[in-house]
């Protein structure tokens, strides 16, 4: 009883919570200045191991944070480049000490009134930037693969022949999709049973977007072979290169055919925000579900995730299942007991975050931030064409940017093709994968910035996801020093 009393004492919590908040200022502080930390502290998973094995028993819980924010990855340095989570505001890192505290389930209405309630709030804000309809509705969940999973359940449950929930069955079903499209689209249709059949990949045009001219060739194949599409999911935008299909052509498409047209927008969807970039995801407003995450593009700690129906009554068939315990008929659509519609029955109260954010800056701040590393893709891009041993893999859309350190004599000789014999085309490209792997992997133990790699049609590309707002242009043009650095080497 001792040590539960002193565990849950008020006295003990004030001390540390005091504490972690200047520990959590002064690292902001610190990070701000870029030039006095390094992004990524690298180090084997062996190593990181043994540092956790070896940490004494009764040690304070603020030495334990100082080692976690000195030794993780900074999302918060403007040389954080790497993979697509945004830098949280801070403000929403005290939203997620309220959730954590209050602990909420937020699966019926008792347990999570407020978050509930501010959930609907976001949600309509949020089909409103879409411009999704009157009857839009939908709810939050733990993740675009979660997501991206639910929205096509729902999917399968309004467009199939035969009530797969209840009957399971025979019928080979499918999903339309880009070739570039997140893996987890792939996974979701596993999970749903239909094996490799169940995914049509639509090869990709050399802006890595859908080709849609082919779109209808693909779907009457699949119909021969009396395989059952039931949606296309576009992507708004796609992982590797942040490529945006053509929603108009996708929702031409579905309604030709009558067929559910999902949109996973977990990156780009939060374009809607902005007047200036919203051109990208046109479309949008067509379609019957889209998911989308705030963690990615809109500074919400991961992970919180929109899935978004243009008829929210939709939502209610996705589980049409008894749980007595909680309530007494599922498809009832009661917008507050949300796991009704949500994977999840317990969830952490993910909402505090975004209205946090909407009533402390209204969704001007999304509009700027979206505009703002958008812009930065844009200069970077313009950086590399300039570098005469730097090579984009596409003009970027948003802000993911894909290049690669080429070595001017490549550059040339690429360019000039049509004269080389396809054996050296095929050897230098392999000298170049290898050379920009290498690139990457000291990129990462110097831990200076941090960025990704991606292969795209058999060439690797080093990928970065400007996501700091405050990312200067000098940071761009030291990125690239530091690449070609670590080629030369
Ligand atoms: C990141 C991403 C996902 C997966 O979302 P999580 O929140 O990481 O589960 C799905 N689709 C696209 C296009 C993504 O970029």
């Amino acid at each position: 009883m001792d040590l539960l009393k002193k565990a849950y004492s008020s006295t003990h919590f004030r001390e540390q919570g005091h504490q972690l908040i200047d520990q959590l200022a002064d690292f902001l502080e610190v990070t701000q200045h870029r030039m006095l930390r390094k992004v990524i502290t690298y180090e084997e998973p062996e190593e990181r191991l043994e540092v956790w094995d070896n940490w004494e028993e009764g040690r304070s819980v603020n030495d334990m944070f100082a080692v976690v924010l000195n030794e993780s990855v900074n999302v918060h340095h403007p040389r954080y480049m790497g993979h697509q989570i945004s830098p949280p505001l801070p403000m929403t890192a005290l939203a997620g000490l309220v959730s954590d505290f209050m602990n909420n389930g937020m699966g019926v209405y008792e347990m999570g009134a407020d978050a509930t309630a501010m959930e609907k709030i976001v949600i309509q804000t949020v089909a409103k930037a879409m411009r999704l309809g009157e009857k839009a509705d939908g709810f939050l969940t733990s993740g675009g693969t979660l997501a991206n999973l639910t929205a096509l359940l729902t999917a399968r449950r309004m467009q199939a022949k035969n009530d797969v929930w209840t009957q399971g069955t025979q019928q080979q079903y499918a999903v339309m999709v880009s070739e570039e499209a997140h893996y987890c689209v792939d996974r979701a249709v596993r999970i749903m049973g239909w094996g490799d059949q169940g995914v049509i990949k639509v090869p990709t045009d050399d802006q890595f977007k859908i080709k849609k001219k082919i779109l209808t060739e693909y779907y009457l194949k699949a119909k021969k072979e009396n395989i059952e599409v039931i949606a296309v999911v576009g992507s708004a935008c796609s992982t590797s290169t942040g490529s945006f299909d053509d929603l108009h052509a996708i929702a031409d498409f579905c309604e030709e055919h009558q067929l559910w047209m999902h949109v996973d927008g977990a990156h780009g969807g939060g374009t809607v925000f902005s007047e200036k970039n919203r051109h990208l995801v046109a479309g949008i407003e067509r379609a019957d579900s889209v998911i989308m995450d705030f963690h990615k593009l809109l500074m919400t700690p991961a992970i919180t995730t929109a899935v978004l129906y243009k008829d929210g009554r939709h939502a209610y068939n996705t589980f049409a299942q008894k749980a007595q315990y909680l309530w007494h008929d599922a498809s009832e659509p009661e917008w507050f007991n949300i796991a009704k519609r949500s994977f999840e029955c317990t969830k952490t109260m993910m909402s505090l975050k975004v209205f946090s954010i909407l009533k402390t800056y209204g969704t001007a701040i999304f509009s700027q931030y979206v505009d703002v590393v958008f812009e930065h893709g844009k200069r970077l891009a313009t950086l590399v064409e300039k570098a005469a041993d730097m090579e984009l893999a596409v003009q970027p859309a948003c802000n993911i940017v894909c290049f690669r350190y080429v070595r001017s004599r490549y550059k040339q000789q690429f360019a000039e093709s049509d004269s080389v014999q396809a054996e050296n085309i095929a050897q230098a490209t392999e000298e170049l994968n290898n050379l920009n792997l290498k690139i990457r992997r000291k990129m990462l133990e110097d831990g200076r910035f941090y960025l990704v790699q991606t292969n795209l049609r058999g060439i690797v590309y080093l990928r970065v996801t400007l996501s700091n707002p405050f990312t200067l242009e000098n940071d761009l043009v030291e990125l690239l020093e530091k690449v070609r650095q670590a080629g030369f080497t």
